[in-house]
């Protein structure tokens, strides 16, 4: 069975409809599909709508913004309640620190001489509510600053650099809370992405796994085939179960097309392995 558990669309900072997404999901033959989108559930109902169309069993995601020992971390929400009012209210007040961090990081590349790049960052956003780096990323690329987004994150958008602006996400404990208030499972999204050594690491995962937390991500286009097996140890020595998403965000950014993975290693239990 080809599971991508990881996807984003319009709603926060892929370019494809939802239910773009889900055709091209259908025929990258996937068989079960969650979209994902940033501290945002208004994709949902028309991927889930597209999905019975195609055949596809469609969970409900969302991908909320963390902050953790000062470092940004993923966590997604697998078969949440997109009605559920505690986890709406946590969401709305994340997205509505992504506006006010979006001024400041137009005012920080003006002192850059960068003219604009709010409102050339806002054109390119399908949902202005989950405004996010990727967005001043495509305006920077569109305007001829870099060749390409990649380039534009390590030149402009990243700590140290002249566009970068430190932002306090939600905690963990509250996004995992939240998760879970509506009925849903928490999954540790890319956790190789994150700039921990190994001791962070563990510290992460117990503390994740102590709140709450039920998975995470092993096979992700955000991991290399190295880092495949080395959180495949991680999940088996932490009791977790593991995820498989692509992280698609339908350009060529994107590192893992929708379904364009290898399967699981054995060995591990798949976070979905009961739906
Ligand atoms: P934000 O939540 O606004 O900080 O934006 C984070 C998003 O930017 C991630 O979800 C990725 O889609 C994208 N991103 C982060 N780092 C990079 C990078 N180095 N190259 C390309 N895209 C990136
Ligand atoms: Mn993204
Ligand atoms: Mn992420
Ligand atoms: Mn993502």
């Amino acid at each position: 069975m080809n599971v991508d558990l990881h996807c984003h669309s319009v709603a926060s900072d892929g370019l494809l409809e939802p239910g773009e997404l889900v055709t091209r999901a259908a025929a990258n033959h996937v068989d079960m599909l969650a979209l994902t989108d940033h501290d945002e559930t208004a994709g949902l109902a028309s991927a889930r709508a597209a999905a019975a169309k195609h055949g596809i069993h469609f969970v409900d995601g969302v991908e909320i913004s963390v902050t953790w020992q000062g470092t940004t971390i993923h966590v997604v929400g697998l078969r949440i309640d997109p009605e559920n009012a505690e986890l709406q209210e946590g969401l709305e007040a994340v997205r509505g620190s992504r506006a006010v961090r979006a001024a400041r990081i137009g005012e920080a590349l003006e002192r850059a001489g960068i003219r604009g790049s709010f409102a050339g960052a806002m054109a390119h956003a399908g949902n202005p509510a989950t405004i996010s780096r990727t967005h001043f990323a495509r305006f920077l690329v569109g305007i001829g600053r870099a060749p390409d987004v990649r380039s534009v994150f390590r030149h402009y958008l990243v700590k140290g650099a002249p566009g970068y602006v430190p932002h306090q996400w939600a905690s963990l404990g509250d996004a995992v809370a939240w998760i879970r208030a509506s009925g849903g499972v928490a999954v540790l999204a890319h956790p190789g992405r994150y700039n921990l050594g190994r001791a962070d690491r563990r510290v992460l995962l117990a503390e994740f796994k102590g709140l709450g937390g039920a998975a995470i991500e092993v096979v992700t286009g955000s991991h290399t085939p190295a880092q495949f097996s080395e959180f495949a140890r991680l999940a088996r020595e932490a009791g977790l179960l593991a995820s498989r998403g692509s992280d698609f965000h339908g350009d060529a950014g994107s590192r893992a097309d929708l379904g364009a993975l290898p399967p699981l290693p054995g060995n591990l239990r798949p976070v979905w392995h009961n739906w």
